[in-house]
């Protein structure tokens, strides 16, 4: 039986492994393992794709998203408002600064932060709100910066939607956002990676001097830093990966798009709930999730697992009923969307190599699967 991954890093390599061996060849040769000319290249070639003017290779999007948030001046004590349905990491980055994660609910159409409910949260020690641009398509951003008091920032959580833009924006824009280069996200390194975005002199030379250990020049340490650095290696890697990730992308969304056609009778039986575009986006489906309300949606993950196709979900508990958040107190019933997304939602396999026929058998398998 073919196997259909969630995922095809294999698949990805593949186009192009001769570019990363030679790129390796070149990195070898000048034992430029931490930073060097790879890196400050790729930090160019992110920052132009990304359309802000600068790009601060890290260790991994956690330390991205913690960086981001320390530069913007987030410190101890302080409250960052993100949404309750997001991956563990961007609250464990708010957590490791000694910063107070303050939980909103999500919308149900996209899953997107609900802007009202992170405005309604904002208080006097709100120092921050995380947009988390989930699964690929990106959260109000623009709108919630405007809408914020001033001393409040908004810190973008972009690990999942490299590519995207809303209402021809992108992350980072007037602003600050981290992206995650963990080798499943839409550009992925072969290892740990990530980055900081911005247009701001200040903010960018500001990650830089936390993550190389307080010091903007050798032996000079002005702040007790950090380090997170991009490795040479890994800046080969998502360089040659950057150049195709304009076709990958649109890929995605062509595999999106079909799979709107292929499911189409099972939602409009009300068996699957597709997922939305919100007005202004431009998505690049980092994930494909849909609703199976009133199935057993853990059986249909299992069933289809069984045959082969590699479904997940992503993810199945809220921040707030995770054990490692439970001191904030927040029972089940505190974010309603969020906690039916996380029972009903299941992601199917999406990447730029994914067939037709293999979609076809996707579709197939879940028809079978809802009985
Ligand atoms: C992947 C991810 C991160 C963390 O990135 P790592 O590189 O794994 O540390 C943070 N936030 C979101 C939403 C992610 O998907």
């Amino acid at each position: 039986m073919e196997q259909i991954p969630l995922v095809d890093l294999g698949a990805a390599h593949a186009e192009v492994a001769d570019e990363i061996r030679a790129g390796f060849d070149r990195v070898l040769a000048a034992t430029a393992f931490v930073g060097g000319e790879e890196v400050a290249a790729f930090e160019r070639e992110y920052a132009a794709f990304g359309g802000v003017s600068h790009c601060v290779g890290v260790a991994n999007g956690t330390d991205a998203v913690e960086l981001a948030l320390r530069a913007a001046g987030v410190t101890v004590g302080d409250e960052v408002v993100l949404p309750a349905n997001t991956f563990i990491a961007t609250a464990g980055a708010v957590a490791r600064i000694g910063a107070v994660p303050v939980l909103v609910d999500c919308l149900p159409e996209s899953f997107l932060i609900d802007p009202d409910a992170a405005l309604a949260a904002v208080g006097p020690a709100t120092r921050a709100v995380v947009p988390v641009h989930l699964y690929g398509q990106l959260a109000p951003a623009a709108e919630l910066a405007a809408a914020l008091p001033d001393g409040v920032r908004v810190v973008e959580d972009a690990a999942q939607s490299q590519g995207a833009s809303r209402n021809g924006r992108t992350p980072g824009v007037g602003g600050i956002a981290a992206t995650s280069f963990y080798p499943g996200k839409n550009l992925g390194a072969y290892g740990d990676a990530g980055a900081v975005l911005t247009d701001d002199p200040d903010l960018a030379a500001r990650v830089r001097l936390l993550a190389n250990h307080g010091s903007a020049a050798k032996y000079r340490h002005d702040i007790a830093g950090f380090n997170s650095r991009l490795d040479g290696l890994q800046a080969v890697v998502l360089r040659a990966k950057l150049a195709r990730l304009g076709g990958w992308n649109q890929a995605r969304r062509d595999a999106a798009a079909r799979y709107r056609e292929l499911l189409g009778e099972l939602a409009a039986a009300g068996r699957v709930v597709l997922p939305e575009v919100a007005e202004g986006n431009e998505h690049v489906w980092h994930l494909y999730v849909v609703r199976v309300p009133g199935a057993d949606r853990d059986a249909v993950v299992g069933k289809l697992n069984a045959a082969g196709i590699g479904a997940a979900i992503h993810y199945p508990t809220p921040v707030h009923l995770t054990a490692a958040f439970a001191h904030l107190g927040l029972g089940r019933g505190s974010f309603p969307e969020a906690e039916r997304a996380a029972e009903e939602i299941l992601s199917l396999p999406l990447h730029p190599q994914l067939t037709a026929d293999q979609q076809q058998r996707v579709v197939d398998a879940l028809a079978g699967a809802l009985g």
